[in-house]
């Protein structure tokens, strides 16, 4: 059986999605980022929450909705808590969520640039071949070859090669150019490249600068 090298490369989009709303300042629709604000409401027992965005032209504000005219007695108190409170991770998970926002907006643009940390999970001497566990915890709007190819540091059309000579294989299958899911394994058998190992490992493991 052969030996792998096991990483994990964990994915953090750094741009959230921008809608595009109707913004009476400019008269037309335009693209809005997330504020990272959120905006409560009392209403006798009602409340209101919004994510706050702003026009990137003229600076406008759009209320995206968390919910809407809710009885206080209803609402998580944990929601509640990350709500008073402007709590970032929560902010974050819902300013990514890019299929909430889609039921908001018509038009919603992504942006590919990702952090990316690398983690080695196992490292057995001798390894001859590569497995790279992918977690995204936010939607990643980039294709898995793309992702590949940057950071490995090789032409796409290698990556194409190696997939067709059944060197590098995906789990599931058929993802190398479709958007990355989390959870997606690569696998790449590298017995026939010895020379390159050190680089291979390199570039599997540091997380880029
Ligand atoms: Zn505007």
């Amino acid at each position: 059986m052969c030996k792998t090298l096991r990483v994990r490369w964990t994915l953090i989009p750094q741009t959230a999605p921008q809608p595009w709303i109707a913004c009476s300042g400019c008269g037309g629709p335009r693209p809005f980022r997330c504020s990272g604000k959120i905006r409560l409401n009392a209403n006798g027992r009602r409340l209101d929450a919004w994510l706050i965005y702003r026009c990137l032209a003229c600076d406008k504000t759009w209320n995206r909705p968390v919910f809407e005219r809710q009885n206080v007695r209803a609402i998580d108190p944990r929601l509640l808590e990350a709500l008073q409170s402007n709590d970032p991770d929560w902010i974050r998970t819902l300013a990514f969520d890019v299929e909430a926002l889609r039921r908001k907006a018509h038009r919603v643009d992504e942006f590919p640039d990702c952090a990316i940390d690398k983690e080695i999970l196992e490292e057995p001497p001798g390894w001859t071949s590569l497995r790279i566990e992918l977690a995204a915890p936010s939607p990643v709007d980039l294709r898995l070859d793309r992702l590949m190819a940057a950071e490995l540091k090789i032409p796409r059309a290698r990556l194409k090669a190696l997939h067709e000579s059944g060197s590098l294989r995906t789990e599931p299958e058929g993802m190398l150019r479709r958007r990355i899911r989390s959870g997606t394994l690569v696998v790449v058998d590298l017995s026939a490249e010895d020379r390159r190992m050190p680089c291979w490992r390199e570039w599997a493991t540091v997380d880029p600068t």
